[in-house]
């Protein structure tokens, strides 16, 4: 990569959420194995982000690589429509055996973003079908759900990366965040706001989608599992379908397998995606009842109206399987033990420092909540050149390492996580 390809990048390319005509630097990647990111000057920086909670096992993984380049051999991709393989069938055949048995059905899509469209389309058609007219989503603030249309409306519209678009997004319904948090006490108070909204709108509410227990871009907070179980009873109670978006939480980042698991309770619809490729390729599932996937087929329609052109990728299946069958070894569970352990003790100290306001660790997640927001530009910089990969956002500084990270490395992240705090330049 020459200079050139540097600037090329520069002029010609958007990275996410960011500006052309005055983008944020960018490093160059030109490999990577393990934890490490390869750099164009040849360093190695130990990633605290696994590509944005993807990839779980760390990069260039062995079997996750051999079950791609047999796939390739055989077929990279095919139409799924008339068309089916056994790399899709593998896959969904163990998404069904993971996911509690009410889960029967799989609707395979490209990405996060699109698999809450999914799940959003099925809820308007569930209604439709069963000849109600249901336009309204119950979720609740510093909610996050992708970058589509649909998934930002369901997405906290002040407090988000999308206030922008807001007055070209449907209205859906905003209940308060709980304030319990995860390993506090239970505050009654926080289900009234959530129990008021779903009571009032009862019959024009079409499903509740929530991310369960970890609020992810919206603040990276860990909220009472009791809260879940209270949404729980009243989506049964009043008949309606409870969404769940594990599409970060999904495949053992919070310390079980989905984080819905804290709480004892069961979706109606399950959103998976970022893991479950183990970081290779994109795919995502959108998982329903029995139910719901008949209530659908038995509309006038008769068909559920999505069909993605690289639906069931076969690469991405293939992938997703191989993704499966490590943490089918288990290890997984150990790992994000071992992870929190280390987080609890060397990340929480960190809230007796001056700039921080709070400190949060759930499974292979750590966040440092700060009083001012970073310099996004100069502390990228300064995590870089002190070895480390870590892309924080607003006033939080948060890792999501690979599970397979040594606790060497992970002391490393923290010492310089710690370190940035001592520098008053990288904070605005
Ligand atoms: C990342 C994310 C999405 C969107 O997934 P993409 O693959 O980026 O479209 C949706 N919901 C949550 C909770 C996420 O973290």
């Amino acid at each position: 990569m020459s200079q050139s390809d540097i600037l090329f990048d520069y002029k010609h390319i958007w990275h996410p959420y960011s500006s052309i005509i005055n983008p944020l630097p960018c490093y160059s990647v030109i490999s990577a194995k393990g934890v490490y990111l390869k750099l164009k000057n040849g360093k190695n920086i130990i990633d605290g982000m696994s590509s944005w909670w993807s990839a779980i096992h760390g990069y260039n993984h062995p079997i996750l690589n051999k079950s791609l380049k047999k796939q390739i051999k055989k077929i990279s991709h095919v139409m799924f429509g008339g068309i089916t393989h056994p790399s899709a069938i593998l896959l969904c055949r163990k998404l069904i055996k993971l996911t509690p048995k009410k889960l029967d059905c799989i609707f395979l899509s490209d990405s996060g973003s699109i698999s809450i469209e999914v799940a959003i389309k099925m809820l308007m058609q569930y209604w439709e079908s069963l000849g109600q007219n249901r336009t309204k989503i119950l979720t609740i603030r510093n909610s996050y759900h992708g970058d589509t249309f649909g998934a930002m409306s369901i997405s906290d519209p002040d407090n988000s990366i999308h206030h922008i678009y807001k007055k070209f997004l449907p209205k859906h319904l905003f209940a308060h965040a709980p304030v319990s948090n995860f390993n506090q006490e239970w505050n009654s108070n926080d289900i009234i706001s959530f129990q008021t909204i779903i009571e009032e709108n009862q019959f024009n509410i079409a499903g509740v989608i929530l991310e369960p227990i970890v609020q992810g871009v919206g603040g990276m907070k860990f909220y009472h599992p009791i809260f879940l179980k209270k949404v729980e009873e009243l989506c049964k109670y009043y008949s309606i379908p409870l969404v769940f978006d594990e599409i970060a939480t999904g495949f053992g980042r919070t310390g079980k397998f989905f984080a819905f698991q804290h709480a004892n309770v069961v979706p109606d619809i399950l959103c998976l995606g970022k893991a479950m490729t183990g970081g290779t390729l994109t795919l995502a599932a959108t998982l329903t009842s029995r139910k719901i996937a008949n209530t659908i087929s038995k509309s006038d329609v008769g068909c559920f109206m999505h069909g993605p052109t690289y639906m069931g990728n076969p690469l991405a299946c293939s992938a997703a399987h191989a993704n499966i069958k490590i943490l089918e070894k288990n290890e997984w569970k150990k790992q994000v033990i071992n992870i929190e352990k280390e987080l609890l003790n060397s990340l929480s100290p960190l809230i007796d420092h001056p700039r921080v306001i709070d400190v949060r660790v759930l499974g292979a997640i750590g966040v440092v909540e700060c009083k001012q927001h970073v310099n996004l530009e100069l502390i990228q910089n300064f995590f870089v050149k002190n070895g480390v990969w870590i892309r924080p956002f607003k006033q939080l500084i948060y890792i999501v390492p690979p599970y397979i990270i040594s606790m060497n490395n992970l002391k490393k992240l923290v010492n310089v996580i710690k370190k940035s705090l001592n520098e008053n330049v990288l904070f605005i």
